[in-house]
Protein backbone atom coordinates (compact mmCIF):
# COMPACT_ATOMS: atom_id res chain seq x y z
CA UNK A 1 0.00 0.00 0.00
CA UNK A 2 2.89 2.07 1.09
CA UNK A 3 4.86 1.49 -2.02
CA UNK A 4 1.90 1.78 -4.47
CA UNK A 5 0.71 5.26 -2.61
CA UNK A 6 4.54 6.46 -3.07
CA UNK A 7 4.37 5.72 -6.79
CA UNK A 8 1.28 7.18 -7.39
CA UNK A 9 2.83 10.83 -5.48
CA UNK A 10 5.56 10.21 -7.77
CA UNK A 11 3.74 9.97 -10.82
CA UNK A 12 1.30 13.07 -9.81
CA UNK A 13 4.49 15.21 -9.44
CA UNK A 14 5.92 13.94 -12.42
CA UNK A 15 3.06 14.67 -14.09
CA UNK A 16 2.35 18.06 -12.45
CA UNK A 17 5.98 19.29 -13.24
CA UNK A 18 5.29 18.00 -16.93
CA UNK A 19 1.96 20.39 -17.18
CA UNK A 20 3.86 23.15 -15.42
CA UNK A 21 6.30 23.04 -17.96
CA UNK A 22 3.78 22.30 -20.86
CA UNK A 23 2.29 25.93 -19.81
CA UNK A 24 5.71 27.40 -19.22
CA UNK A 25 6.63 26.87 -22.60
CA UNK A 26 3.31 28.25 -24.28
CA UNK A 27 3.73 31.35 -21.44
CA UNK A 28 7.38 31.74 -23.61
CA UNK A 29 6.31 31.39 -26.99
CA UNK A 30 7.91 33.98 -28.70
CA UNK A 31 8.30 35.59 -31.92
CA UNK A 32 12.04 36.53 -32.68
CA UNK A 33 12.97 39.40 -34.71
CA UNK A 34 16.26 39.73 -36.66
CA UNK A 35 17.17 43.39 -38.30
CA UNK A 36 20.13 45.14 -38.60
CA UNK A 37 21.09 47.93 -36.08
CA UNK A 38 22.71 50.46 -38.53
CA UNK A 39 22.37 50.35 -42.23
CA UNK A 40 23.63 53.07 -44.87
CA UNK A 41 21.60 55.42 -46.67
CA UNK A 42 20.52 54.39 -49.82
CA UNK A 43 21.45 50.45 -49.05
CA UNK A 44 18.31 47.79 -48.92
CA UNK A 45 17.81 45.38 -45.77
CA UNK A 46 16.65 42.60 -44.57
CA UNK A 47 14.54 42.03 -41.42
CA UNK A 48 13.37 38.26 -40.80
CA UNK A 49 10.82 37.42 -37.93
CA UNK A 50 10.27 33.32 -37.13
CA UNK A 51 7.32 32.58 -34.91
CA UNK A 52 7.55 29.90 -32.28
CA UNK A 53 3.55 29.00 -32.32
CA UNK A 54 1.75 30.17 -35.22
CA UNK A 55 0.69 33.68 -35.60
CA UNK A 56 -2.06 34.55 -37.89
CA UNK A 57 -0.26 38.05 -39.92
CA UNK A 58 2.88 40.28 -39.09
CA UNK A 59 3.59 43.48 -40.49
CA UNK A 60 6.62 46.45 -40.11
CA UNK A 61 5.67 50.19 -40.30
CA UNK A 62 8.65 51.70 -41.62
CA UNK A 63 8.88 55.48 -42.87
CA UNK A 64 5.25 56.01 -43.56
CA UNK A 65 4.59 52.86 -45.25
CA UNK A 66 3.10 49.24 -43.79
CA UNK A 67 5.03 46.20 -45.28
CA UNK A 68 3.22 42.97 -45.44
CA UNK A 69 5.57 40.15 -44.09
CA UNK A 70 4.35 36.96 -46.05
CA UNK A 71 4.78 34.30 -43.36
CA UNK A 72 6.22 30.43 -44.49
CA UNK A 73 5.98 27.29 -42.61
CA UNK A 74 9.45 26.18 -42.02
CA UNK A 75 10.39 23.43 -39.48
CA UNK A 76 7.56 23.78 -37.41
CA UNK A 77 7.14 27.61 -37.23
CA UNK A 78 6.39 30.10 -38.91
CA UNK A 79 9.00 32.52 -40.77
CA UNK A 80 9.29 35.40 -42.54
CA UNK A 81 11.82 37.87 -44.36
CA UNK A 82 10.50 41.53 -45.52
CA UNK A 83 13.01 43.89 -47.30
CA UNK A 84 13.17 47.70 -46.85
CA UNK A 85 15.48 50.48 -47.36
CA UNK A 86 16.28 54.21 -47.66
CA UNK A 87 16.61 56.40 -50.32
CA UNK A 88 19.69 58.83 -50.48
CA UNK A 89 18.38 62.33 -50.59
CA UNK A 90 14.88 61.72 -48.72
CA UNK A 91 15.56 59.90 -46.01
CA UNK A 92 18.24 61.72 -43.01
CA UNK A 93 20.73 60.06 -41.53
CA UNK A 94 19.67 59.40 -38.00
CA UNK A 95 17.92 56.96 -35.83
CA UNK A 96 14.64 56.22 -37.06
CA UNK A 97 12.16 53.86 -35.53
CA UNK A 98 10.02 50.58 -37.06
CA UNK A 99 7.11 49.12 -35.99
CA UNK A 100 6.66 45.70 -36.17
CA UNK A 101 3.25 44.13 -35.70
CA UNK A 102 2.03 40.55 -35.09
CA UNK A 103 -1.06 39.35 -34.98
CA UNK A 104 -1.50 36.19 -33.01
CA UNK A 105 -4.81 34.27 -31.93
CA UNK A 106 -3.94 35.81 -28.45
CA UNK A 107 -4.00 39.30 -29.73
CA UNK A 108 -1.87 41.84 -31.20
CA UNK A 109 1.49 43.22 -30.39
CA UNK A 110 3.58 45.68 -31.26
CA UNK A 111 7.35 46.26 -30.97
CA UNK A 112 9.83 49.24 -31.92
CA UNK A 113 12.85 48.70 -33.25
CA UNK A 114 15.99 51.35 -33.10
CA UNK A 115 17.41 50.99 -36.55
CA UNK A 116 20.44 53.91 -37.48
CA UNK A 117 20.69 55.14 -41.04
CA UNK A 118 24.48 56.02 -41.32
CA UNK A 119 25.62 58.63 -44.23
CA UNK A 120 27.10 57.36 -47.22
CA UNK A 121 29.39 59.58 -49.79
CA UNK A 122 28.20 59.03 -53.07
CA UNK A 123 29.56 60.77 -56.61
CA UNK A 124 28.49 63.79 -58.15
CA UNK A 125 28.96 65.10 -61.78
CA UNK A 126 28.85 68.81 -62.79
CA UNK A 127 27.86 68.89 -66.31
CA UNK A 128 26.99 71.62 -68.35
CA UNK A 129 24.24 71.11 -71.12
CA UNK A 130 21.94 73.72 -73.44
CA UNK A 131 19.21 74.71 -71.53
CA UNK A 132 16.66 72.79 -73.71
CA UNK A 133 17.76 69.74 -72.48
CA UNK A 134 18.26 70.34 -68.90
CA UNK A 135 13.99 72.05 -68.64
CA UNK A 136 11.38 69.91 -70.79
CA UNK A 137 9.51 72.33 -73.03
CA UNK A 138 5.84 73.65 -71.67
CA UNK A 139 4.14 71.54 -74.41
CA UNK A 140 5.15 68.22 -72.55
CA UNK A 141 4.39 69.28 -68.76
CA UNK A 142 0.77 67.40 -68.94
CA UNK A 143 2.12 64.53 -70.13
CA UNK A 144 4.72 64.29 -67.75
CA UNK A 145 2.51 64.72 -65.21
CA UNK A 146 -0.23 62.25 -65.82
CA UNK A 147 2.77 59.70 -66.30
CA UNK A 148 3.94 60.70 -62.68
CA UNK A 149 0.55 59.88 -61.51
CA UNK A 150 0.56 56.29 -63.50
CA UNK A 151 4.23 55.57 -61.97
CA UNK A 152 2.89 56.72 -58.53
CA UNK A 153 0.46 54.60 -58.39
CA UNK A 154 2.43 51.93 -59.46
CA UNK A 155 4.92 52.06 -56.49
CA UNK A 156 2.50 52.44 -53.93
CA UNK A 157 1.37 48.89 -55.02
CA UNK A 158 0.95 46.92 -52.29
CA UNK A 159 0.69 43.19 -52.61
CA UNK A 160 1.02 40.17 -49.28
CA UNK A 161 2.48 37.28 -51.44
CA UNK A 162 6.57 37.60 -51.76
CA UNK A 163 7.41 36.92 -55.23
CA UNK A 164 11.10 38.09 -54.55
CA UNK A 165 14.25 36.20 -53.87
CA UNK A 166 18.00 36.45 -53.15
CA UNK A 167 20.30 36.83 -55.37
CA UNK A 168 18.43 38.70 -58.15
CA UNK A 169 19.08 38.38 -61.70
CA UNK A 170 21.28 40.60 -63.43
CA UNK A 171 19.24 42.58 -66.46
CA UNK A 172 21.61 42.58 -68.91
CA UNK A 173 25.46 41.44 -69.06
CA UNK A 174 27.11 44.67 -69.49
CA UNK A 175 29.32 47.14 -66.82
CA UNK A 176 27.66 49.61 -65.15
CA UNK A 177 28.26 53.02 -66.05
CA UNK A 178 26.73 55.17 -63.74
CA UNK A 179 25.81 53.62 -59.87
CA UNK A 180 22.85 54.29 -57.93
CA UNK A 181 23.22 57.81 -55.58
CA UNK A 182 24.72 59.52 -58.99
CA UNK A 183 24.28 63.29 -58.08
CA UNK A 184 24.15 65.44 -61.04
CA UNK A 185 24.63 69.40 -60.95
CA UNK A 186 23.17 70.63 -64.28
CA UNK A 187 23.76 73.95 -65.23
CA UNK A 188 24.91 74.68 -61.73
CA UNK A 189 21.80 73.23 -60.42
CA UNK A 190 21.69 70.58 -57.95
CA UNK A 191 19.33 67.02 -59.30
CA UNK A 192 18.04 64.37 -57.46
CA UNK A 193 20.25 61.21 -57.15
CA UNK A 194 20.14 58.71 -59.76
CA UNK A 195 17.58 56.27 -58.18
CA UNK A 196 18.69 53.20 -60.01
CA UNK A 197 21.72 51.66 -61.93
CA UNK A 198 22.62 52.20 -65.45
CA UNK A 199 24.44 49.42 -67.47
CA UNK A 200 26.06 49.33 -70.52
CA UNK A 201 23.84 47.76 -72.99
CA UNK A 202 23.86 47.97 -76.93
CA UNK A 203 20.60 48.26 -78.50
CA UNK A 204 18.52 45.29 -78.94
CA UNK A 205 20.04 43.21 -76.12
CA UNK A 206 17.99 41.04 -74.54
CA UNK A 207 16.70 42.77 -71.09
CA UNK A 208 15.94 39.75 -67.82
CA UNK A 209 13.46 40.08 -65.27
CA UNK A 210 15.89 40.66 -62.22
CA UNK A 211 13.30 39.25 -60.10
CA UNK A 212 9.85 37.18 -60.17
CA UNK A 213 6.70 38.92 -60.16
CA UNK A 214 4.02 40.64 -62.07
CA UNK A 215 3.69 43.30 -64.81
CA UNK A 216 1.84 45.88 -63.17
CA UNK A 217 2.62 49.27 -65.73
CA UNK A 218 4.44 49.32 -69.15
CA UNK A 219 4.07 52.27 -71.30
CA UNK A 220 6.70 54.56 -73.33
CA UNK A 221 7.23 57.77 -71.27
CA UNK A 222 8.73 61.21 -71.60
CA UNK A 223 11.84 60.67 -69.20
CA UNK A 224 11.67 56.88 -68.51
CA UNK A 225 10.80 55.95 -72.47
CA UNK A 226 9.47 52.25 -73.16
CA UNK A 227 9.43 50.87 -69.22
CA UNK A 228 8.20 47.81 -67.42
CA UNK A 229 7.52 48.42 -63.44
CA UNK A 230 7.39 45.00 -61.95
CA UNK A 231 5.52 44.25 -57.94
CA UNK A 232 7.47 41.36 -56.23
CA UNK A 233 5.26 41.42 -52.96
CA UNK A 234 5.88 43.16 -49.66
CA UNK A 235 6.41 46.66 -51.72
CA UNK A 236 9.36 45.54 -54.26
CA UNK A 237 9.00 47.42 -57.14
CA UNK A 238 11.55 47.35 -59.75
CA UNK A 239 11.58 49.06 -63.13
CA UNK A 240 13.67 49.35 -66.49
CA UNK A 241 13.89 52.10 -68.70
CA UNK A 242 14.65 53.15 -72.09
CA UNK A 243 13.58 50.19 -73.97
CA UNK A 244 13.71 49.53 -77.25
CA UNK A 245 11.05 47.13 -77.08
CA UNK A 246 9.01 45.48 -74.55
CA UNK A 247 7.68 42.01 -74.59
CA UNK A 248 5.66 41.40 -72.10
CA UNK A 249 2.01 43.19 -71.01
CA UNK A 250 0.35 44.30 -67.54
CA UNK A 251 -0.62 41.08 -65.43
CA UNK A 252 2.30 38.61 -66.79
CA UNK A 253 3.52 36.72 -64.46
CA UNK A 254 7.33 36.41 -64.73
CA UNK A 255 10.15 34.23 -63.31
CA UNK A 256 13.31 36.15 -62.95
CA UNK A 257 16.26 35.82 -65.30
CA UNK A 258 12.68 36.06 -68.20
CA UNK A 259 13.35 37.81 -71.11
CA UNK A 260 11.10 41.08 -70.86
CA UNK A 261 12.61 43.25 -73.68
CA UNK A 262 15.20 44.81 -75.36
CA UNK A 263 17.37 47.91 -74.42
CA UNK A 264 17.32 51.01 -76.43
CA UNK A 265 17.67 54.88 -75.60
CA UNK A 266 14.02 56.05 -75.87
CA UNK A 267 12.82 58.51 -73.61
CA UNK A 268 15.62 60.83 -72.62
CA UNK A 269 18.75 58.96 -72.99
CA UNK A 270 21.86 60.27 -74.03
CA UNK A 271 23.33 57.29 -75.17
CA UNK A 272 21.66 53.35 -75.62
CA UNK A 273 21.86 52.00 -72.08
CA UNK A 274 19.58 50.40 -69.29
CA UNK A 275 18.48 52.11 -66.52
CA UNK A 276 17.39 49.48 -63.74
CA UNK A 277 15.37 50.95 -60.92
CA UNK A 278 13.99 49.10 -57.24
CA UNK A 279 11.86 50.76 -55.32
CA UNK A 280 11.40 49.13 -51.65
CA UNK A 281 8.10 50.48 -50.04
CA UNK A 282 8.42 53.42 -51.94
CA UNK A 283 12.00 54.10 -51.87
CA UNK A 284 14.18 53.93 -54.45
CA UNK A 285 17.43 51.65 -53.33
CA UNK A 286 21.08 50.75 -54.59
CA UNK A 287 19.95 47.78 -55.67
CA UNK A 288 24.17 47.08 -56.20
CA UNK A 289 23.92 44.86 -53.18
CA UNK A 290 21.10 42.13 -54.17
CA UNK A 291 22.93 40.91 -56.67
CA UNK A 292 25.34 39.02 -54.53
CA UNK A 293 22.93 38.79 -51.22
CA UNK A 294 21.49 35.98 -49.65
CA UNK A 295 18.47 36.36 -46.87
CA UNK A 296 21.38 35.22 -44.47
CA UNK A 297 24.32 37.04 -45.95
CA UNK A 298 22.21 40.20 -45.37
CA UNK A 299 21.62 39.53 -41.32
CA UNK A 300 25.25 39.00 -40.52
CA UNK A 301 25.47 41.92 -38.62
CA UNK A 302 22.21 41.57 -36.71
CA UNK A 303 20.20 42.61 -33.52
CA UNK A 304 17.70 40.48 -32.05
CA UNK A 305 14.36 41.45 -30.13
CA UNK A 306 11.87 38.71 -28.97
CA UNK A 307 8.04 39.46 -28.33
CA UNK A 308 6.62 37.40 -26.39
CA UNK A 309 2.91 36.09 -27.93
CA UNK A 310 1.13 33.95 -25.59
CA UNK A 311 0.78 36.27 -23.03
CA UNK A 312 -2.43 38.53 -23.26
ZN1 LIG B 1 19.75 55.85 -64.96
Amino acid sequence: MAQSGRVRLRFGALLLALLVGISTRCAEARVIVEYPPTVSVGSPFIIRITAESPITSAEAVWQGRTIPLDLRNWNGMQVAAGLFGTQVGKVAPHEHGMRVRIVSPRGKKERMLAIRVLPKKYVEDRLSLPEHMVTPPSSVLNRIKGERVLTASALSTVTGKRMWDLPIERPVPGIVTSPYGRRRILNGQPRTHHGGMDFRAATGTPVRAAFAGKVILTGDHYYAGKSIYVDSGGRVISHYFHLDAIDVQRGDILSAGQVIGRSGMSGRATGPHLHFGVAIGGQMVNPEPLFSATVQSMLDKRAVVTIPVTAP
